[in-house]
């Protein structure tokens, strides 16, 4: 592989986190009823992510690790409503150009599946197999051949920690997904894809927590806020428990933030951290997501309106708990 590859494969692929993201968001972009995520050593020594979507043709393979392949069609006007997650066919060339990747997949219309083996970018082995539908990829030894990047690896439990909050926060973003979480041998949660969230944030978090916190669906101005908000009573010192999602993707906001804060400081809650998992619907030609490559900022066209639904939706859900 050119050094021009391995340079552009480290701008999407960072650390382990970055690939377990890839593989995932693919995952979902194939239609994934039941993905597994499992990772060794922080990801830096074994990563699979298996699902259940519909695989990959086995003469479309090959192409699947080219740079800018992508069976995403997209044209000049889909960039600005893009649904799929993936887009710029760029993940799976970068981990191959700096990993050992196995796959292994087949459609549901094909009698046999295709394995193929790829280090450091090179195709070593492309061979017909028996396999389930669906697709794993299994990606050994990450920067192997990039010495440099591999001294930037933290430590294994940091590496691994932030692999469980994304699949933890994906879990919740798609609580109809079966999602399961293994790390060094050890399953660490499984969903069972009943698409019930409030089951879900049980089974992610203590269920003494979730039972404590105040479901409410607010829609207005065609913003829709479906949340899971603690009363005052379960108020945090810091923000760690709030998290939320913008059309599937978690997203960092100072704006849905001030919309906390305002329903909050009008029911006299003020200074405390609400435990808060917000899922806002919106058209996504009401906002930006290309701010920043790692995509969880993006631009509201119209702030006033998320902070108003948000600011109401919450509002609704504590004065509900008080009557
Ligand atoms: P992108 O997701 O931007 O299209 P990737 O490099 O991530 O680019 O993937 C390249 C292509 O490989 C995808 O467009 C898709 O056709 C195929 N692919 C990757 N992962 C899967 C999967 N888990 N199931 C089915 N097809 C997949
Ligand atoms: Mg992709």
């Amino acid at each position: 592989k050119s050094t021009a590859d391995k340079i552009a494969a480290g701008e999407v692929v960072e650390r382990p986190l970055s690939v377990v993201k890839e593989l995932v968001e693919n995952s979902i972009d194939a239609g994934a009823k039941k993905i597994a995520v499992e990772i060794k050593n922080g990801g830096k020594s074994y990563i699979r992510v298996t699902d259940d979507g519909c695989g990959i043709a086995a003469d479309e393979c090959e192409k699947a690790f080219m740079r800018h392949a992508t069976s995403k069609i997209i044209n000049a006007e889909d960039l600005n409503s893009i649904s799929t997650l993936g887009f710029r066919g760029e993940a799976l060339a970068s981990i191959a150009a700096i990993s050992r990747t196995e796959l292994l997949t087949k459609t549901k219309e094909s009698k046999t599946g295709s394995k193929l083996i790829i280090e450091g970018g090179q195709i070593i082995e492309n061979t017909p197999v028996g396999c389930p539908d669906g697709t794993t990829m299994v990606i050994r030894d990450l920067f192997f051949n990039t010495p440099a990047r591999l001294k930037f690896m933290r430590a294994d439990s940091a590496e691994s920690s932030s692999v469980i909050e994304f699949v933890t926060d994906i879990a919740l973003a798609y609580p109809d997904i079966r999602i399961q979480m293994i790390n060094n041998d050890k399953i660490l949660f499984a969903t069972n894809g009943r698409g019930n969230r409030g089951q879900t944030i049980a089974t992610l978090t203590s269920s003494i927590l979730a039972d404590k916190l105040i479901p409410f669906i607010y829609e207005e101005e065609g913003i829709t806020v479906e949340g899971y908000v603690s009363g005052p009573g379960e108020s945090r010192s810091s923000r760690k428990n709030q998290v939320f999602f913008v059309n599937g993707r978690v997203i960092d906001s100072k704006v849905i933030e001030k919309g906390i804060n305002r329903a909050y400081s009008d029911r006299l809650f003020e200074g405390r951290f609400p435990i808060c998992y917000l899922f806002i619907t919106v058209s996504p030609e009401r906002m930006d997501v290309n701010i920043h490559p790692n995509k969880r900022q993006v631009r509201f066209y119209d702030e006033d309106a998320i902070i108003n639904t948000v600011r109401k939706g919450i509002i609704t859900a504590l004065d509900s708990e008080e009557a």
